[in-house]
């Protein structure tokens, strides 16, 4: 009987896991807590935010998704397996999305005046989405 309700327990565990590490990996960009909750209650009404932040936190110590803080303050998450990119912030609604373009075309370890070698970059793109034009 007890057995049977750990069994229980931990197969919903899994299936809320499971659906909230599903809306990050299919999100066109990185989306933030409140996103993450508002995508998931289409799969599980019952799902309350304390779940999806213990889940996150999870997430991130087991290294299946990543923190993408912009300047506007807010972490958002998006799976950690994505290779080299960059994002996109929509100043109409606020949606950040991934650009698999990467227009910086330097050199490898390229050394900067004054003696910078330069191993990787950050690059944010500001400016309207096709869903706000
Ligand atoms: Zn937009
Ligand atoms: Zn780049």
């Amino acid at each position: 009987m007890s057995r049977m309700t750990t069994h229980r327990t931990n197969t919903r565990r899994t299936t809320q896991r499971d659906t909230i590490v599903e809306v990050i990996t299919q999100s066109p960009g990185p989306i933030t807590v409140e996103q993450i909750h508002e995508l998931a209650k289409k799969t599980i009404p019952s799902l309350g935010i304390a779940t999806v932040y213990r889940t996150i936190k999870l997430l991130l110590e087991n290294g299946t998704i990543q923190t993408v803080v912009l300047p506007d303050g807010l972490s958002r998450y998006e799976s950690a397996a994505l290779g080299h990119h960059h994002h996109f912030r929509c100043r109409a609604c606020g949606n950040v999305f991934d650009l698999d373009i990467c227009p910086v075309k330097l050199p490898k370890d390229m050394t900067l005046p004054g003696g910078y070698t330069v191993d990787d970059h950050e690059l944010t793109f500001y400016g309207t989405c096709p869903n706000c034009q």
